[in-house]
C-alpha cells in the first residue's frame, strides 16, 4: 500500500493547464453549473492553483468507491455539473482503509440536486447538505463552498428567528452561523478543514485534485488544518473535536500550528449547541479508536470541556473508576472490529459511573446505596452532563438502567435473581459489571456467578438459584405486612 501511496505522491503530478492554455467557463457559470453544455469536463475549470495526479499515478480504483457514489458522481456529470469525490472517502483509500461512507462535492446547488435524484432530502439550516438514501447507504453531497462576505455579522447569542433566511452569517466571535454560500472548486478546497480532507477525485480521467498539499500531509502523517488554525476554529469549534478525531482514527500526529491554540480555544465548544456536541461525542467513540481518543481528550482541555466531571475524578490512571473508563472505551474498540454494535448508553454509562462514584460518596460514606439513592445521585449527574452533550432520553434512561442493575445484580436472592435475568437490558448491565470487575472493584465473585448462571443448563440453574436466599429484594421487604403469626412460621415464608 505505502508503495502505492508513493506512487501517489511522488508519481507524476501535473501542474493543471492554466486558464490561459484551456477553455474554461467563467466563474458565475461555474457555480450555476452549465446543463446545457452536455457532460462537464475537468478543463472546463481553472485547476491553476492545483496539483493533478493522473489515474496511473495514484493507487485509488474505481472498484474501491462505492458503486451507488460512483453512480451519483456519473448522474452529475452527465447532466453537465462537475462532480467530485472528497473527504474521508479519498482520504481513506489512499490510506488503504476502508472509508465509512462516501462524500460528493458539486456545482450543483442543493435545489438542483434535488431534480437530479428523487432520493434527494435537504438535511441542516447552518450548512446545507443533500443526502442520497440507497437502502441502507446514504451518500452526502455538498455544493462547493465559498467564502462569506463580512457583513452580517450577529451578536453571540443569536437565535435562529434572526438569521433565517440567510445564506451567510456569522457571530462576532467568528463563529459561522450560517455557511450556504456557493462558489467554485477553488474557494470550496478552503473552506475544508484539514489538507488531508481537501482531496478531489474526478471521473474524468479518474483524477486526483489537490490543492492544499494534502497528499504530502498524508504521507507525512499530518494533521494540518488549511488556513489561520486559530480562525477556522472560531468559524467552528467542532473542528477541534475533528481534530482529535482524526489524530486518533488515522494515528496522524496533529502539526504544530494546528495544536498550538487548541488548549485556548477549546471552551468555545460551550457555545456550540448540545445536540451537535453529542453527535460529535459519539463521532469520537464509535469510530473504533475510542481508547485512544480519550487519551488525546485528556492531553487537550477538550476532554474537560465535554466531559468535566468524569475527568475531574479519573486523573488517577489506577482508580477502579478510571480503569473502568479506560477498559469500557477499549472494549467498544473491540466490539466494533468485530463488527458488533455499541450503544451510546453503556458509554455514557461508563464515562459518567466515576461522577455518579463520587456523588453517592458525598451522602453514603461508602454504604452501598439504596435504589432511590442511587436514582438521586444520577440525576444529578447526567443532568450537569447534558448541559454541555445533550443525551437524548432513551440513552440516558438506558444508562440509568445499566446503573439501577449494578445494584440489582448484586442482591442474591433467588426472586431477586429471576426478575434481574428477565430484564430486557440484562446483558448490558452484566457487562458493565464484568468491566467493574476487571477494573479492580472487589464485588464477591458476582460476576463469575452470573457468567455460571448463563451457561448452565435448567437443573443446574435450579440448584444454584436454590442456593441463594429466598428474600424479595430490597422492595418487597419494605412492604412487609405485620407479623401476626408465631416467628418460626412467618421466618419460613420470608
Ligand atoms: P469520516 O466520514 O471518515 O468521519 P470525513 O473527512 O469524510 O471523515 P465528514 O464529516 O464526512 O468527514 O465530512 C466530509 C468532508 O467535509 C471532510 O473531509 C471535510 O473536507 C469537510 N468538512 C466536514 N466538516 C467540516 C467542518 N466542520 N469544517 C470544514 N470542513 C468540514
Ligand atoms: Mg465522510
Amino acid at each position: 500500500m505505502l508503495r502505492k501511496l508513493s506512487k501517489a505522491l511522488f508519481g507524476k503530478r501535473n501542474k493543471a493547464a492554466t486558464p490561459q492554455d484551456e477553455p474554461h467557463i467563467s466563474k458565475p457559470d461555474q457555480a450555476r453549473g452549465n446543463p446545457s453544455a452536455g457532460r462537464a469536463s475537468l478543463s472546463d475549470l481553472d485547476l491553476s492553483d492545483a496539483d493533478v495526479i493522473e489515474r496511473e499515478d495514484h493507487c485509488i480504483s474505481r472498484k474501491s468507491i462505492s458503486p451507488n457514489a460512483v453512480k451519483v458522481l456519473y448522474r452529475l456529470n452527465d447532466a453537465g455539473y462537475h462532480a467530485f469525490l472528497v473527504g474521508g472517502g479519498v482520504r481513506d483509500l489512499l490510506l488503504g482503509d476502508k472509508p465509512k461512507d462516501f462524500d460528493i462535492s458539486t456545482n450543483a446547488t442543493p435545489e438542483q440536486i434535488k431534480q437530479l435524484f428523487r432520493n434527494a432530502m435537504i438535511i441542516g439550516r447552518r450548512f446545507k447538505i443533500i443526502h442520497l438514501r440507497f437502502g441502507r447507504e446514504i451518500i452526502e453531497v455538498t455544493t462547493f463552498r465559498a467564502h462569506h462576505a463580512p457583513e452580517n455579522e450577529f451578536k453571540e447569542n443569536t437565535t435562529n428567528r434572526s438569521i433565517k433566511g440567510l445564506d451567510s452569517a456569522h457571530s462576532s466571535a467568528g463563529m459561522i452561523l450560517r455557511d450556504n454560500v456557493y462558489g467554485n472548486i477553488n474557494d470550496d478546497a478552503v473552506r475544508r478543514d484539514f489538507t488531508a480532507n481537501a482531496l478531489y477525485y474526478t471521473i474524468d480521467g479518474f483524477r486526483i485534485i489537490d490543492f492544499a498539499n494534502g497528499l504530502q500531509d498524508i504521507e507525512n502523517r499530518l494533521l494540518r488544518m488549511i488556513g489561520d488554525p486559530a480562525t477556522r476554529y472560531r468559524e467552528d469549534p467542532v473542528r477541534l473535536l475533528r481534530a482529535v478525531r482524526f489524530a486518533a482514527k488515522l494515528g496522524f500526529d496533529i502539526e504544530k500550528n494546528t495544536r498550538a491554540p487548541m488548549n485556548e480555544l477549546a471552551p468555545l465548544l460551550e457555545s456550540i449547541s448540545p445536540a451537535r456536541i453529542f453527535d460529535e461525542t459519539l463521532k469520537l467513540l464509535t469510530g473504533g479508536q475510542a481508547e485512544k481518543t480519550f487519551e488525546l481528550l485528556r492531553q487537550f482541555k477538550i476532554g474537560e470541556v465535554l466531559f468535566p466531571a468524569a475527568m475531574a475524578c479519573t486523573k488517577d490512571p489506577q482508580t477502579p473508576e478510571a480503569k473502568l473508563l479506560t477498559l469500557a472505551m477499549r472494549n467498544t474498540d473491540h466490539r466494533l472490529a468485530q463488527g458488533k454494535t455499541v450503544t451510546p448508553a453503556f458509554l455514557y454509562g461508563a464515562i459518567l459511573w466515576a461522577p455518579l462514584q463520587k456523588q453517592l460518596q458525598k451522602s453514603l460514606d461508602g454504604k452501598l446505596p439504596t435504589l432511590p439513592e442511587q436514582q438521586e445521585a444520577a440525576n444529578q449527574v447526567i443532568l450537569k452532563q447534558i448541559k454541555i452533550t445533550a443525551i437524548p432520553k432513551r440513552f440516558s434512561i438506558a444508562t440509568r438502567e445499566i446503573w439501577e442493575l449494578q445494584l440489582r445484580l448484586q442482591v442474591r436472592t433467588r426472586r431477586a435473581a429471576e426478575t434481574v435475568f428477565d430484564h430486557p437490558r440484562f446483558r448490558a448491565g452484566y457487562d458493565f459489571l464484568l468491566l467493574r470487575e476487571e477494573a479492580g472493584e472487589e464485588l464477591g465473585g458476582i460476576g463469575q456467578w452470573w457468567t455460571d448462571f448463563q451457561i448452565a443448563d435448567k437443573n443446574q440453574r435450579e440448584q444454584m438459584l436454590e442456593g441463594l436466599g429466598k428474600g424479595g429484594g430490597t422492595k418487597r421487604r419494605r412492604r412487609r405486612k405485620p407479623n401476626r403469626k408465631p416467628p418460626s412460621e412467618a421466618g419460613d415464608k420470608a
